[in-house]
């Protein structure tokens, strides 16, 4: 089967990689793809969210899958876009509808999604300017830490944890009337901070049944010992040692399941992954946010992880016939080091070369996220560079390979967590 893989990042090489493998592989295009997707299929310059031209593209290079790797494209309707059009129809879009895709795209609809349906998550009420001044008394009643949160997308900067009033109330002030994250913030959702610790959970559905990937935990923070500014993601570890298996029957009946259920009772059209961004307070797991794709560092370790064919599940889920598959994960612990650019998340240079990638090995692969080809040579094109994913008996010995490599590759500024995993080693 011909496939277009939407994205370029590290996980978009891990899924083309993934999918690369598979018998059923016939031609695979990445748009646009980096440096790493290049030598898994070939890269087309075109725009994740360009409809147009990715239908003159799948018509023209018959294409029988479509695999949107970021939200991007999905909260902008792709799915709906292929379905509405008589020409692309029988193109499978891995993704859900638009609305599914408010899920990520509005966190207020995933608020009242969770509460319709008994799913788990912090206590919460949503503002406007309409009620803003009842957001005021809310936040001054509220018990501390006190999370904001923009409803919309806000390239992960949208949520706020403060410990006073003054803040919570200077921060909603912003966020409302001067529209500190544009029209993401015209709605705020205000809620209760969870202590716990954080993890990630996959599951790929056909909106009526599912099935669980394995789970992983990324780091934030660019600083070692979790310190630091946010980024989008310094590394993963895979399995999670919490996530045992009275753990996870608590999420699949307290989360996965209700959350497919809801969907199908709701009638909101859902393919593809679901992400669910979970807490485990004292062993009870609560729904941080859901993404409607797979993460980006988590998929580095959960596609390496999975020893199913990545395109017959999602041939399985197009044909509705999901039930009938097995999930395989390899016994092995996988730790994912992100080699990133010096001053990243901030301010930071593009264009210097690349050296020491070593070649993909049976316990080790390098997946590149911003990196581009020029001739020869590979060059940085992002604050993410590559991801170092290493498998091995234990999570330890999958993270001393992964650093041994961070080592030996080199990049003007290139800079590293060697931390990854730290509570679990
Ligand atoms: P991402 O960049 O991961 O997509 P996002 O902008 O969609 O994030 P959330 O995932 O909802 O926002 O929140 C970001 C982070 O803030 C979470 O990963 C978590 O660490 C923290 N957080 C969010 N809500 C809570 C809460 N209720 N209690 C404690 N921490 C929270």
């Amino acid at each position: 089967m011909n496939i277009l893989l939407l994205g370029s990042g590290g996980r978009e090489h891990a899924l083309a990689l993934k999918m690369s493998q598979s018998t059923l592989c016939g031609q695979l295009f990445i748009a646009p793809g980096n440096a790493g997707t290049a030598q898994c299929g070939k890269n087309i310059n075109m725009g994740v969210s360009d409809f147009e031209k990715i239908k003159s593209f799948c018509l023209d290079n018959a294409i029988d899958i479509v695999i949107p790797g970021s939200e991007e494209a999905l909260v902008n309707g792709i799915y709906d876009f292929f379905k509405k059009d008589a020409a692309l129809q029988h193109i499978p879009v891995m993704g859900p509808s638009q609305e599914g895709a408010q899920l990520e795209g509005s966190k207020a609809y995933a608020k009242l999604f969770m509460e319709r349906n008994n799913i788990p998550t912090a206590a919460y009420r949503e503002f406007n300017a309409d009620n803003y001044e009842e957001g005021v008394a809310y936040i001054q009643q509220h018990s501390l830490p006190i999370v904001l949160k923009a409803d919309g997308l806000a390239a992960g900067k949208g949520v706020v944890i403060v410990d006073s009033s003054e803040e919570a109330i200077a921060e909603f002030e912003q966020m409302i009337k001067s529209a500190k994250f544009g029209d993401a913030s015209k709605t705020v959702v205000i809620e209760e901070f969870l202590t716990g610790i954080e993890l990630s959970v996959f599951a790929i559905t056909d909106g009526h049944s599912y099935k669980i990937l394995p789970e992983a935990k990324d780091y934030k923070r660019i600083g070692e010992g979790d310190q630091g500014l946010n980024t989008g993601g310094m590394g993963a570890v895979s399995p999670v040692p919490f996530a045992d298996h009275i753990f996870m029957k608590k999420v699949e009946e307290q989360v996965i399941r209700p959350t497919i259920a809801g969907l199908s009772k709701e009638g909101i059209v859902y393919n593809g992954f679901v992400f669910f961004g979970l807490i485990n307070v004292g062993g009870e797991p609560f729904v941080i946010e859901y993404n409607c794709r797979m993460g980006d560092p988590e998929t580095e370790v959960v596609m390496p992880r999975l020893k199913n064919d990545l395109l017959e599940l999602f041939n399985a889920v197009a044909s509705g016939k999901l039930s009938e598959q097995t999930i395989y994960a390899d016994e092995r612990a996988a730790a994912t080091v992100m080699l990133v650019s010096k001053g990243y998340p901030e301010a930071y240079e593009k264009n210097k070369v690349i050296s020491g990638i070593p070649a993909p090995a049976h316990d080790q692969v390098v997946f590149h996220a911003g990196t581009r080809q020029e001739g020869s040579e590979v060059l940085t094109n992002g604050g993410r560079v590559l991801a170092i994913t290493s498998l091995a008996a234990n999570l330890s010995m999958a993270l001393a390979h992964s650093v041994q490599t961070a080592e030996q590759i080199a990049f003007d500024g290139k800079t590293y967590r060697r931390d990854i995993g730290y509570e679990f080693v």
